[in-house]
């Protein structure tokens, strides 16, 4: 089995959070992709999302992100 490496830190990742280590990378992996790093031009972030990935609503409070 091949170890993975966390694509935020490079750091082992943790079963739990896998790819990530962390929680922390986790979410900040989320973040990019809400502020526009894996942004699908066009779209935007909407209730079915939002509906599938409740903690989104969090991520956008911490990070003062409008929609
Ligand atoms: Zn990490």
């Amino acid at each position: 089995m091949k170890k993975e490496k966390c694509p935020m830190c490079k750091q082992s990742s943790s079963a739990k959070f896998e790819p990530f280590c962390s929680e922390k990378c986790a979410n900040k992996d989320l973040g990019n992709w809400l502020t526009g790093k894996y942004y699908i031009p066009g779209e935007k972030v909407n209730d079915e999302m939002i509906n599938e990935n409740p903690e989104i609503i969090d991520i956008i409070k911490k990070d003062k992100l409008d929609f």
